[in-house]
């Protein structure tokens, strides 16, 4: 088997790559607009009620209509998976591995389509939209490799005239919700953890972006995945996210999504319900409120490219950005001069434009909300980049700074997760790390420096899930930066990491006199 590596990302400076893309645009545009089933067991089942994917940077333009699933229809999909799951955790981990490799190779084939979909379903860019991709078909290499090194078990000792086993076995039924920020690899990444362990899976599919999902459910049918393994669901929270949560025969939720609804699925799932004979395992990954901190020996300009590319790939869109940059005293002037500078830069627009840095927010909430936290901001600090929104075709806010803010302001505590960064004045380092810290948040963060002892400080008492030095905060690589946070930021789990199946497992001990 070939080592993993993860997936290389598109140079679009190539014309060949260039005109695939347009062409995928193409394509994927000419199959706008059709309808989705649910599947169950197998089943395609339509329903009346649908959910309207629609696309951010033109609201007129329907990606597709999904059926939405009713509580009767979730309880038939949780049945097919309580009985699938007899069968699939006793498929070998080599075969349940394979096809999640073939799914893989699918994917790979048909990498710009999928890339093209997420730019006119979530309004990426398409170098977002290609390491959207990317990090899907990683999750699949990755996942797929760490089974088969669980696949014998742990290692454990036998006295003479014994025979000890530790083995690991899946858990059951999963319900899986994923977000719409990465709608194709965190949806992938979350499926197939759960998938490949010997699980079977309830997928929910984000509201925003579920077009992206129905066709990763297509692949895996097509690369082998038998019937009722997974069970493609759209609805909505209330209606069904809650049932599921709360069902009996759940076993764990995987769970990424906003910080709110993360907490209340952990205290739902954490009530025993009737008839049920396990406590259930919740995996969240929740929101972030991400710091670049700049030393005043420092790169300047590595830290103003860092804190923009941070603060506004995907438009802030994500839980890894930088919203906050906290700047020392001596050097704060000079680095937020140049952000300016460089933010002003940026392109707003169509995403299908390849030229285009930053396409939509995802809707009209979103809209709303970051709109709201700009105005506060203008309280709170000093606008001095960007600010405005413009909703009239699609949801576009221009990359917004905003200076001078306090440590203890809303724009420094609360998770925006729109354009938006707010700088703050650090009179030194450790006045700069203890303002990172001040947050109940713990995913990622970044120190621009040039003095290694600030940097083992930092290692110390910076306390993020994911910290990253002389460099931006976002763009973990599967298998190679671990991803996930601390406190609010989730229950500790880090996708991609050597440890994140053993999240969907259980280890079993047998041993047997000889
Ligand atoms: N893993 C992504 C990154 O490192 C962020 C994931 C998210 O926003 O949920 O940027």
């Amino acid at each position: 088997m070939i080592p993993y590596a993860h997936e290389p990302l598109t140079d679009f400076s190539n014309e060949q790559n260039k005109q695939s893309f347009l062409e995928s645009l193409d394509k994927v545009k000419a199959e706008l607009g059709q309808h989705y089933p649910l599947i169950i067991n197998g089943e395609r089942v339509t329903t009346e009620d649908k959910i309207t994917s629609i696309n951010p940077a033109n609201t007129e333009e329907i990606v597709g209509y999904v059926s939405k699933a009713t509580q009767p229809l979730a309880e038939q999909a949780m049945q097919a998976a309580d009985e699938a799951f007899n069968t699939w955790r006793k498929v070998k981990p080599e075969v349940r591995a394979d096809i999640i490799f073939h799914t893989a190779a699918i994917v790979r084939r048909r990498k710009h389509e999928f890339s093209a979909l997420l730019v006119l379903e979530a309004g990426k860019s398409w170098v977002e939209a290609d390491a959207d991709t990317a990090e899907a078909i990683d999750f699949m290499e990755y996942y797929g490799r760490q089974m088969l090194q669980l696949k014998d078990g742990a290692p454990v000792k036998s006295r003479p005239g014994e025979y000890n086993r530790y083995d690991y076995i899946p858990l059951g039924v999963g319900v899986v919700i994923p977000p719409w920020n990465f709608p194709f690899a965190i949806m992938a990444g979350t499926t197939v953890a759960a998938l490949v362990t010997g699980n079977t899976v309830l997928l929910k599919p984000a509201s925003a972006t579920p077009i992206i999902a129905a066709k990763f459910v297509e692949a895996l049918e097509e690369a082998g995945l038998p019937k009722g393994v997974l069970n493609f669901i759209p609805g909505s929270g209330g209606e069904i996210g809650d049932y599921l949560v709360d069902h009996p025969r759940t076993r764990f939720v995987s769970f990424t999504g906003s910080r709110d609804v993360g907490q209340r699925i952990y205290e739902r799932a954490s009530k025993v319900q009737d008839g049920q004979i396990w406590l259930k395992r919740v995996i969240a990954e929740m929101g972030g409120k991400d710091t670049i901190v700049v030393d005043k020996e420092a790169d300047l300009e590595l830290a103003a490219k860092s804190i923009v590319a941070s603060a506004f790939g995907f438009c802030g869109q994500k839980c890894s950005a930088c919203s906050r940059a906290i700047i020392v005293e001596d050097v704060y002037d000079n680095v937020l001069n140049r952000v300016v500078q460089l933010t002003k830069e940026l392109t707003v627009g169509d995403p299908t434009t390849q030229e285009t840095y930053m396409g939509p927010v995802i809707d009209k909430n979103a809209f709303d909300k970051i709109m709201s936290y700009i105005e506060i901001g203008k309280q709170e600090g000093h606008l001095v980049a960007g600010g405005e929104g413009d909703d009239s075709t699609g949801y576009f806010i221009q990359p917004t700074v905003i200076s001078d803010v306090e440590p203890t302001a809303r724009l420094m505590q609360e998770e925006i997760f729109g354009p938006v960064v707010a700088l703050s004045k650090a009179k030194d380092f450790d006045h700069a790390i203890d303002i990172a810290n001040n947050t109940e948040y713990g995913l990622t963060g970044a120190v621009i420096t040039n003095n290694r002892m600030h940097i083992e400080q930092a290692r110390e008492d910076f306390q993020v899930g994911n910290l990253y030095f002389n460099r931006g905060c976002t763009g973990a690589i599967v298998g190679y930066q671990p991803f996930g946070g601390f406190n609010m930021s989730g229950t500790d789990s880090k996708a991609g990491g050597p440890e994140y199946l053993l999240l969907h497992l259980q280890g079993k001990t047998t041993s047997e006199a000889l």
